[in-house]
């Protein structure tokens, strides 16, 4: 197994790091209830998707 040579330096590793970051979704709203939701997904508060009940359960 290959093991590493040279210790990673601080500055190496924090730079590699730099694009570990979070970034928040992106939200939309639901057109029934207004809640936020994933776009492209349907609403998990109501079970609409593109202002119809897609979700058999919901009601
Ligand atoms: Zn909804």
């Amino acid at each position: 197994m290959a093991v590493p040579r040279n210790r990673t330096s601080n500055a190496r590793k924090n730079s590699r790091r730099s694009h570990h970051a979070k970034v928040a979704k992106h939200f939309g709203k639901c057109s029934n209830c207004g809640k936020p939701t994933l776009s492209h997904r349907m609403c998990p508060h109501c079970g609409h998707y593109d202002a119809k009940l897609v979700d058999g359960k919901a009601e």
